[in-house]
């Protein structure tokens, strides 16, 4: 049997598969245009219309060259046209031009039509307009570039060109630099002021930096308030330069939503090859000379040296030999007598922790507190010193010694975890301390961090019973109106004020505005370090409630505590019953 198809006579087969042909040119989505074999245009579809804006009355007959874009030379078209003469097609990606004069890209295949005596008679080109897909692509790009917040390349782009610095730069055999820049005290302008603003001066500070280096210096934002600059070809003189400029510029008050706001910088340098051949130790040498400018005194720049790495290698064996101290139990607590100044008599006590090295002995607080704050490790330190305490405080009761708030030190890392009060609390109640027999110590740099997290915890506290004394009063950022929010009972000031009260007019000055500034606020004022009988006498007659120091007693063994307590009850108790 015969089929429908071939059934058919030959004429009405082709007259059907033109009818076919033209609906599907008319209706693809694809822009087609067909020439002659001169490249003369016969006839294009309306999604040729639509991507490239000519109707078929504008430019029939004319060659397709009036689409060009310009942004290919010669040679581009040059390849087209051999690929498509020799094997009859071309694809491949092209700019073109609109006919309102945009510039768009478009993904095209070229086939050239033969006819039966081999010879070429029409050109067909199949094309879609590629600008969206394009777009989509470069805004993944930027993405992946560059920091939302400032537009500036961030640190994957920083890290390329970086690597592509090293490469020329060790060629040519020179030298560039690396400057890493934090804002001193960004955090406290973006916790009081708000995000919003902390945003807005992250923007003009990444202005500033890039309208105030050369065109090819890479400014990056790696991080919240931290920038990188890579300066080419340059040198220790040249960044020197560069640091003081900039540090100058960045320190002009910022204009923001109508407030002005003062900032500054610390700066780091690490130049290349003298402080690192690779990324990662430049990066981290100008790191730590960062750090350095800021324990300078902030707002300066640091070049660094070799004696900051061994400085960060002490630290990194601190932290170890830290670790292991949690695990040996090479912690021990010694306990400070307070005195109340009016009676003479024992009021309190605070603790105060020890570190017996194994190898190096004795080690200060002073020096491994600060290690253990910055490697986090004091969450774990800070932990064992409250559970040993309230553990001390419970045998104490049995033992039947009268009760004394005694305090602990807290640092701002222990603090901002979100459930440490209720940490607090647990130990407590475990050991069976009654809160009015714990004291926690902080300082007032805990309100420059995150000022609503420290209230929050201070408030949990006061309702818990718990005593609150501000230690090291004076040295810091002190706030009145931080001050009046506290929920606290006692101030300590700071012993630096007390060594000299009775020959320094401004120590004393300032003690003497301490103390009645507490007790505008009902608090109670002690203070620390006092060595000497006159230290104490002066004190006492400026009012000063409670005091602490080698004078009194020095911070003593557990044993020697409980004796001293003991010693101290029964004089007292002697002077108060007879
Ligand atoms: P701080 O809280 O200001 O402690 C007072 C420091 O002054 C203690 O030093 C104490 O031994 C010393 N001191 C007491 N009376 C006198 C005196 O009459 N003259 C002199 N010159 N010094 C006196 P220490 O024990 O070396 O502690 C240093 C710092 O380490 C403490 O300063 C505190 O900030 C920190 N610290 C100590 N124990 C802990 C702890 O358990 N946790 C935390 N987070 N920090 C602690
Ligand atoms: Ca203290
Ligand atoms: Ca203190």
């Amino acid at each position: 049997m015969l089929d429908g198809v071939s059934d058919m006579p030959a004429r009405r087969v082709m007259r059907n598969e033109l009818h076919l042909a033209s609906v599907i040119f008319a209706n693809s989505n694809e822009a087609i245009m067909i020439t002659d074999a001169e490249a003369r245009i016969l006839s294009i579809n309306s999604a040729f219309t639509q991507v490239s804006g000519y109707t078929l009355d504008e430019i029939y007959g004319k060659n397709p060259k009036l689409l060009a874009s310009g942004i290919h030379d010669a040679g581009f078209y040059q390849d087209m046209w051999e690929s498509l003469i020799a094997t009859g097609s071309w694809s491949g990606e092209i700019w073109d031009k609109h006919k309102s004069g945009h510039l768009y890209p478009k993904w095209m295949k070229i086939i050239a039509l033969k006819g039966e005596d081999d010879l070429i008679t029409h050109f067909i080109s199949f094309a879609t307009d590629i600008s969206a897909r394009k777009e989509a692509e470069q805004n993944i790009e930027h993405l992946a570039y560059y920091d939302v917040l400032t537009g500036l390349p961030n640190r994957t782009l920083l890290h390329d060109r970086i690597k592509q610095h090293v490469a020329a730069a060790h060629r040519d055999k020179q030298r560039f630099a690396l400057m890493f820049i934090d804002l001193d005290r960004f955090k406290y302008v973006n916790d009081s002021m708000g995000h919003a603003v902390g945003d807005q001066l992250l923007q003009a500070v990444a202005t500033r930096l890039q309208e105030n280096v050369r065109e090819g210096d890479t400014v990056s934002r790696i991080g919240g308030d931290e920038f990188v600059i890579l300066l080419r070809e340059t040198d220790t003189d040249g960044a020197a330069h560069v640091a003081q400029s900039l540090l100058d510029m960045l320190h002009q008050p910022y204009e923001i939503d109508g407030m002005r706001i003062p900032i500054h910088a610390s700066i780091g340098i690490s130049i290349y090859p003298d402080n690192g051949l690779d990324i990662g130790t430049l990066i981290k040498h100008a790191d730590v000379a960062m750090y350095r400018a800021k324990e300078d005194g902030r707002n300066s720049f640091r070049f660094f040296t070799t004696e900051m790495d061994s400085r960060i290698n002490q630290l990194f064996s601190m932290e170890k030999d830290l670790r292991l101290a949690l695990e040996r139990n090479e912690f021990h607590l010694c306990f400070q007598p307070q005195m109340d100044i009016a009676s003479g008599r024992l009021c309190g006590a605070e603790v105060l922790i020890r570190w017996n090295h194994p190898e190096k002995g004795a080690i200060s607080p002073a020096e491994f507190i600060p290690v253990a704050e910055e490697t986090g490790l004091i969450i774990a330190i800070g932990d064992w010193v409250l559970h040993t305490t309230c553990k001390k405080i419970a045998a104490w009761r049995r033992q039947g010694m009268l009760p004394l708030p005694i305090a602990i030190n807290l640092s701002l890392r222990q603090l901002l975890q979100p459930d440490f009060a209720q940490q607090v609390a647990t130990v407590l109640e475990k050991y069976d301390v009654p809160p009015n027999e714990l004291e926690l110590e902080v300082t007032e740099s805990i309100m420059l961090n995150d000022a609503q997290v420290a209230l929050n915890f201070l408030d949990k506290m006061r309702d818990l019973g718990v005593r609150l004394s501000i230690d090291d009063f004076g040295t810091g950022y002190s706030s009145l109106s931080y001050l009046k929010k506290m929920p606290i009972h006692k101030l300590k000031i700071d012993k630096s004020f007390v060594s000299d009260i009775q020959t320094d007019p401004n120590d004393e000055a300032i003690v003497r505005s301490i103390i009645a500034l507490g007790h505008q606020f009902k608090l109670s004022v002690i203070a620390e370090g006092i060595e000497r009988q006159e230290q104490m006498d002066y004190l006492k007659t400026l009012g000063c409630d409670e005091m602490q120091g080698y004078f009194y007693a020095r911070p003593l063994t557990e044993e020697d505590f409980v004796r001293f307590a003991c010693d101290a009850n029964r004089t007292a108790d002697a002077k108060c019953i007879r």
